[in-house]
């Protein structure tokens, strides 16, 4: 029987209630315990799959290939056994979209359909659904507590509580605590808004997690108990840690692991949170340092490519590297010259959509390329390298994706159906369905070429990696490329292309999936750790450094 911990939100939003999920599900989980974790989200969008990053960050895809919050990233980073899928994140547009496809059906048999209990009675059975068979299911409601738009949430989850009882419903309520630094105080009355504001709509919460710069003092510890009607001990302090990955054990060393076990009768072993210290011993202990270039879109905008900044972390993390990651606007490449890369000792292009300073990302290929600086292409920064081989090593001038110019000579990359047409002839393209269904999305297999760095990086010739995009490289060309020097070392079992590589290179490997998503902290990921190690020796001198070659 699955037990249920609720994660709101007060005060105000970005307080790290994502983060905070998650490390309470490390510390459950360091207990033996089975966790699922689920997002509700108050947008009235079907799913983020449509959302500009400027509004909301990264779209995570989970393995079943559903794109979700970028919450469930983190998650499943902390969190082994919570793979996120299609019945792990709900947004206010899904569960109505349910609800009112169950009307036109007929399913309520001529009721009035409303709020409650119609779509609360939606929201339960979603999370029953995506709880799954867990011992506990977390979920996080996201938003403030007060928003319009969460009531119908947590309307949903205060009858469960009441449905299931105090035994198997932990409420955690997330807060902030300021400091105010003209009168050296901290400020407990947001806090005690914002239960009051909870309490209002019928929950009690029974853990209060307190967001604050520093460890919260004992007194307003005391002061917030008081006014909260929440026991002293379960007033957590979660003070500003200078790496995410010592928040398990900020959380655990105040009880709150035991705090949940102990509302829900569970009697469990001690947590083991060992690998989360091996994690912060080896991230604070680096014997090296290096210099990545992220050359992309949106680079002011961090959350955009949390998945991706994370998987390079972990690489650093398994190679005991510091990977300080230099976010590059690739227009700027564009207007203001290469020389911003000559110092790098590794390069990516992340994964986008859209022309915007597609010619300086080609750019940056052409010049890890050329210097030998270890290259790393995801999705988008698989299609650029192939665009640029076709231009400058296959001498095919003017290659392009029929993304981003539709009269291209030489379409290297498109959509299947414009390649799979002998008659080569490029189809009007919607503007619109580039974000839509007609992706290809989720888990698939690929296939790894023998003796290729991707299967020496991978250790393996079969995977299973995750995909998010619609362009495919172009099959009509793969001879051509091949013949200058582009090694196709990863196809799909439909004969897509996957990987490429160029062999007399110190390191330059890109892949149409995103590897990212699936790289955790604790295990790393084949990919990221084999060229994190190639931009570390790039950075100890042991391959060719740009400004010498
Ligand atoms: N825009 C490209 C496509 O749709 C790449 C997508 C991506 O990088 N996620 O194929």
């Amino acid at each position: 029987m699955t037990s249920y911990v609720f994660i709101t939100g007060g005060v105000v939003s970005s307080l790290g209630k994502g983060i905070t999920s998650a490390c309470l599900g490390a510390i459950l989980e360091a207990r033996g315990l089975t966790i699922s974790m689920i997002k509700l989200d108050p947008y009235i969008n079907v799913d983020p799959g449509t959302m500009s990053p400027f509004q909301h960050g990264e779209v995570f895809v989970t393995h079943d290939g559903t794109e979700t919050d970028l919450d469930l990233g983190h998650y499943e980073r902390f969190v082994r056994t919570a793979r996120g899928g299609r019945h792990s994140n709900y947004t206010t547009g899904r569960i109505y979209e349910s609800v009112i496809a169950k009307e036109r059906r007929g399913d309520y048999l001529g009721a009035t359909v409303q709020v409650i209990p119609h779509i609360t009675n939606e929201i339960k059975e979603s999370v029953e659904k995506g709880a799954g068979d867990a011992d506990i299911c977390l979920v996080e409601i996201g938003g403030t507590v007060g928003d319009i738009e969460s009531l119908p949430f947590l309307e949903a989850i205060r009858q469960m509580g009441v449905e299931l009882g105090h035994d198997r419903v932990v409420y955690v309520h997330l807060t902030l605590v300021p400091y105010i630094p003209t009168s050296s105080e901290i400020k407990t009355k947001p806090t005690q808004h914002s239960v009051k504001e909870l309490r209002s709509i019928g929950i009690q919460p029974d853990i209060l997690v307190c967001r604050s710069e520093k460890p919260l003092p004992s007194d307003e510890r005391k002061k917030i108990a008081l006014f909260t009607n929440v026991p002293e001990k379960s007033v957590i302090s979660a003070y500003d840690a200078d790496d995410l990955y010592k928040i398990p054990a900020m959380m655990h060393e105040q009880g709150l692991d035991g705090i949940v076990a102990r509302q829900l009768g569970l009697d469990l072993p001690e947590a083991d949170l060992a690998e989360w210290d091996a994690v912060v011993e080896a991230k604070q202990n680096p014997t090296a340092e290096a210099n990545v270039a992220m050359v992309g879109k949106y680079m002011d905008l961090k959350d955009s490519y949390i998945s991706l900044v994370e998987a390079l972390q972990h690489g650093g993390i398994h190679t005991r590297t510091r990977v300080n990651i230099h976010f590059i606007e690739s227009a700027d490449v564009e207007e203001a010259g290469i020389e911003c890369l000559s110092d790098m000792d590794g390069i990516v292009v992340p994964g986008g959509f859209g022309d915007r300073g597609i010619e300086g990302k080609i750019q940056a290929v052409q010049f890890a390329r050329e210097n030998d600086i270890p290259y790393l292409g995801i999705c988008l920064g698989m299609q650029v390298a192939v665009i640029e081989a076709a231009r400058n090593m296959a001498g095919l001038a003017g290659a392009m994706s029929t993304e981003f110019d539709k009269e291209t000579p030489h379409p290297v990359v498109g959509l299947i159906t414009e390649w799979q047409d002998a008659s080569g002839d490029v189809e009007e393209r919607d503007e619109e369905s580039a974000m839509g269904g007609t992706m290809r999305l989720g888990a698939q297999a690929v296939t790894l070429t023998e003796g290729s760095l991707a299967a020496k990086s991978y250790g393996s010739t079969e995977i299973v990696e995750r995909h998010r995009h619609r362009y495919e490289v172009n099959n009509n060309y793969r001879d051509e490329l091949s013949k200058a020097g582009l090694l196709f070392s990863g196809l799909s079992v439909d004969d897509l292309v996957e990987m490429v590589e160029i062999e007399n290179h110190p390191f330059f490997l890109a892949s149409q999936f995103h590897p990212e998503f699936t790289s955790n902290p604790r295990d790393g990921h084949p990919l990221f750790k084999s060229f994190i190690a190639a931009v570390r020796q790039h950075a100890e001198g042991e391959l060719p450094k740009a400004a010498e070659a």
